[in-house]
């Protein structure tokens, strides 16, 4: 809200995205650092605002631009925590299939076993396209694109959700001893899980995926519908000699006659070129202009069998993100395997990715036919009346035994107090934010010797509170 220059009345001009640092008067951190399961060495503050005052030059960017700047930073920060999983994931997958080569049980390596095998396979095809979807998000970056919204949100999910799968993976290959705390990958398993939920949890990114994602098909399809009063409950013929009388233009004809005869005689329309990929890659591309001509059908379709009721629909939604998703993961990885194929670089890692890319397209063309075929048969229909009986049930249980979110129109003290006694508590309750010596907007520079020192001595606490290190142990921290 910005006050009008002429009358002085607050209006609403955009978002604005504003510079706001502890030390203002009105910003209260009523918790320092939160304990959490992973990702120790970054802190989780809460805090209040209290009719804070924000200076004109705190002002991101420009005024009523807020939006623009949250947009490009979830762009950027989708790339980052992609990267960041993938790095684990591929450090994960190396452990891992070092392990299975060399632990023996049953007088074999566990990698002769086809289970473990099964596993190795998974790791290398997924890693593979992480990087491959990766390579290509920051390329659109650094091509300076800027509706790249769904690739990134792409991106963030496949990784998130199959790096996390991988690390996983790579525990259960390492069985019990997988599980403990010297051997890292715990830690990794741990500082991975955030990554479904933050930055747009993955369940929204599936809605998103799938209505930002189908934005223009939808608006043609709507159009043309309006245009012609296309019926849904009436036939093929009606709704078409309707269009041939209603219709009186040659462009709306046009448009229109193909995408009736796609939705009702399921004439689907041509499947898209791709044209100069390696000769070695004919057939995987073949299969992927095969499949992308399906997914653009199926999304008709889907609309087709559900109308108004896709949006609430979310399962249906996520069949379609899904299936987008896997196919930006195969063009992806397609493309980084014809540029290592044209390098010439081969040797034993070549033939890891040329086969890891094969297992892929056999694997996601699998994946992508069964959700074609969950579209249109599902447990749907059951699923939501499960959810309602147990909501039902749950109904039932007194709220006071479960925890509540604090902003939950029952308000917290409707359920029980989380216990904190037992939980290490990280250090930083400290030092007042306000009292530290900084102007607004200044930021703390890190003194990277002194943080190398503060990691080497030991810390008191217990708990495997104590591997980690302690920011809060720097008052400018606070
Ligand atoms: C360690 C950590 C660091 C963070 N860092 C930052 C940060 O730097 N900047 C920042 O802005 N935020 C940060 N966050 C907040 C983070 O972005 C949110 O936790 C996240 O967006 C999820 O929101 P929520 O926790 O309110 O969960 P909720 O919104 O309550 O969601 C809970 C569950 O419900 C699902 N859900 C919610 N809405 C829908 C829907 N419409 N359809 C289907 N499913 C739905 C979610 O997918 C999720 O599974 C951080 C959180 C953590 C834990």
């Amino acid at each position: 809200m910005v006050p009008d220059p002429e009358t002085g009345e607050l209006e609403q001009q955009g978002v604005n995205a504003l510079i706001v640092t502890p030390d203002m008067e009105g910003v209260e951190v009523f918790e320092n650092n939160r304990a959490k399961t992973g990702i120790r060495g970054t802190w989780q503050a809460r805090f209040r605002f209290n009719d804070v005052r924000v200076p004109a030059e705190n002002v991101l960017h420009e005024e009523g631009k807020g939006l623009k700047v949250a947009l490009s930073c979830l762009n950027y920060g989708r790339c980052t925590l992609s990267a960041g999983v993938t790095g684990a994931a591929k450090a994960a997958r190396d452990q891992g299939i070092k392990w299975a080569q060399t632990r023996y049980q049953f007088e074999r390596p566990l990698a002769d076993f086809e289970l473990v095998q099964q596993k190795i396979a998974r790791m290398s095809a997924v890693t593979y396209a992480m990087d491959a979807m990766l390579y290509m998000m920051t390329g659109m970056l650094d091509r300076g694109e800027t509706d790249i919204m769904v690739e990134t949100a792409i991106t963030k999910a496949f990784c998130s959700e199959f790096g996390w799968k991988v690390i996983d993976e790579a525990m259960q290959i390492m069985g019990g001893e997988g599980y403990m705390t010297e051997h890292e990958l715990e830690r990794s398993w741990r500082d991975n899980r955030i990554h479904s939920i933050v930055e747009g949890s993955n369940e929204v990114m599936q809605s998103f995926i799938f209505a930002y994602g189908g934005k223009q098909l939808a608006e043609k399809m709507v159009s043309i519908q309006e245009a012609l009063l296309w019926d849904f409950d009436e036939s093929i013929g009606d709704n078409l000699s309707r269009i041939l009388t209603a219709a009186t233009t040659p462009a709306v004809l046009k448009k229109a006659l193909p995408m009736g005869a796609q939705l009702f005689l399921g004439l689907k329309p041509s499947a898209p070129e791709l044209r100069s990929v390696h000769a070695a890659l004919q057939e995987q591309a073949d299969t992927l202009t095969s499949l992308i001509q399906k997914h653009s059908h199926y999304f008709k379709l889907v609309s087709k069998w559900e109308r108004e009721d896709v949006v609430k629909h979310q399962a249906q939604q996520a069949r379609v993100a899904n299936n987008a998703i896997c196919l930006f993961a195969l063009a992806s990885s397609l493309s980084k395997m014809d540029d290592q194929l044209r390098s010439g670089e081969y040797g034993p890692e070549f033939e890891r990715d040329r086969a890891a890319v094969e297992y892929l397209f056999d694997w996601f063309e699998r994946k992508i036919h069964q959700n074609f075929g969950e579209m249109r048969e599902n447990a749907d229909e059951s699923m939501r009346e499960a959810a309602e009986a147990a909501r039902a049930h749950n109904d039932t249980l007194s709220s006071e035994d479960f925890y509540v979110h604090e902003g939950s129109p029952l308000g917290r003290d409707a359920g029980k107090e989380p216990p904190t006694e037992h939980i290490p508590q990280f250090d930083g309750d400290g030092q007042d934010p306000r009292e530290v010596d900084r102007a607004p907007g200044e930021t703390y520079e890190l003194d990277v010797e002194d943080v190398a020192e503060e990691m080497a001595e030991p810390t008191e606490r217990g708990n495997g509170a104590s591997e980690e290190p302690s920011p809060a142990s720097d008052p400018e921290r606070s």
